[in-house]
């Protein structure tokens, strides 16, 4: 017999498993509410004309395959470290951040774990919110880290569960890691206000928590990268050593070029240097070194003044696109006449919006009206169009009234 006749059949990836249903459907009017990519407004994958005009000139420099240093490309760790923090943060102009090119943000978790897994001696133990990015658990657990959670959505208001959270965290003892997502979180859309972070910041100071980000959407939630980065700079601010993970799959399109960074932030250069030669000991055995064709755009668009001023732009584009099918889709509910109150759809921000939606009425949708979503009631409104999105309003009413 097989060396693997043991294996059993593992579960589908669920967001994977709806977009395969979602092929199968022959209904012309059927929408993908899914997947977590951008799409324009006629529903197609977007490539950013800023990206297009970048890789023209990473072509044109006719640069080798040679490969990448373990940490990556120097030049794109210290742009995109200015793009999180600042150009004149004292992180910046002191050289306290250790930030290393990663496989995309899932790359920089990776890191991360396994970084704070050996690094960390004081607590295994990753709080996470209450729901959290799917793959949080498993790339943690993988590390062997110990998993919680800390309250974070309100089903009831469909919002923040801001006074939950803030008893949690009150509670999380000291020396635990929390994992904050720093906006546009996946998967409720449901951000803290400037005033909530301040406070949870306050808290988890005086706590001695350490606060891990995951930025995945920097400039795709509000259209502003700077806004967007308002809760790291904001903590950093308040004095603490944070660690980052870094995504460019969304706020460029890179998606499956891999590009992101994954940073730590240290006292002094002699503590930098130690941490950076741990961190390449760990990525060594991992994977090498990083892919360098992603790097190379988002180093040419970050550090290309005119072709970064134009990446501003796009990225707004395609937030205010996503802003502007919520605003719609609550217009559309309204003409369809419904009663309930839809205004966690516009307060929610970023990719997704979680609706409130019950499983039997997502089931519906997708029976009825062959629109495919997640069971949570999550959709990604980066799916949504001028198109259809009345389509959605009245799918929605038809379960929901
Ligand atoms: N963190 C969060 C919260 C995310 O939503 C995502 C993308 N779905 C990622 C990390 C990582 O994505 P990627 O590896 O494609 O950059």
């Amino acid at each position: 017999s097989s060396w693997w006749s043991n294996v059993e059949m593992g579960p589908p990836d669920v967001i994977l498993g709806v977009t395969e249903a979602f092929k199968k459907d022959n209904n012309p009017k059927k929408m993908n509410l899914g997947v977590g990519a951008y799409r324009d407004d006629n529903g197609k994958p977007y490539i950013l004309p800023s990206v297009r005009k970048a890789e023209e000139m990473v072509v044109a420099a006719n640069l080798d395959k040679e490969y990448s240093p373990i940490g990556g490309d120097a030049e794109y760790c210290s742009s995109v470290a200015k793009l999180a923090f600042g150009t004149d943060s004292p992180v910046i102009t002191n050289k306290l951040n250790v930030t290393v090119q990663s496989i995309s943000g899932t790359g920089a978790l990776r890191i991360g774990a396994a970084y704070f897994s050996k690094w960390h001696s004081k607590s295994k133990d990753f709080y996470i919110p209450s729901p959290s990015w799917g793959n949080h658990t498993p790339i943690l657990k993988h590390s062997g880290l110990e998993v919680k959670s800390y309250r974070y959505y309100d089903p009831k208001t469909c919002g923040f569960d801001f006074a939950g959270a803030m008893e949690d965290i009150s509670k999380i003892p000291e020396g635990s890691v929390i994992l904050l997502h720093a906006c546009a979180h996946n998967p409720t859309g449901v951000d803290p206000k400037p005033e909530q972070w301040a406070e949870m910041s306050s808290v988890i100071k005086s706590r001695k928590i350490f606060p891990f980000f995951d930025m995945a959407y920097q400039g795709f939630a509000s259209g502003d990268t700077k806004k967007d980065a308002f809760a790291v700079r904001k903590f950093i601010e308040d004095g603490h050593q944070v660690s980052l993970c870094q995504s460019f799959a969304k706020n460029m399109g890179l998606y499956g070029e891999r590009a992101g960074a994954f940073t730590l932030i240290c006292s002094d250069a002699d503590e930098a240097a130690r941490v950076m030669s741990q961190v390449k000991i760990i990525i060594r055995p991992m994977y090498s070194n990083p892919p360098v064709h992603g790097a190379r755009l988002v180093k040419t668009i970050l550090t290309t003044p005119e072709l970064n001023a134009q990446w501003l732009t796009e990225v707004k584009g395609m937030a205010d696109r996503i802003i502007g099918m919520r605003t719609k889709l609550v217009e559309g509910l309204a003409k369809e006449g419904s009663s309930k109150n839809w205004q966690h759809v516009t307060d929610q921000i970023g990719m997704f919006c979680f609706t409130g939606l019950t499983p039997e009425q997502v089931g519906r949708l997708t029976k009825e009206f062959s629109i495919y979503l997640t069971k949570d009631g999550r959709i990604s409104v980066a799916g949504v169009c001028s198109g259809n999105v009345d389509y959605l309003a009245h799918a929605i009413h038809t379960v929901t009234k």
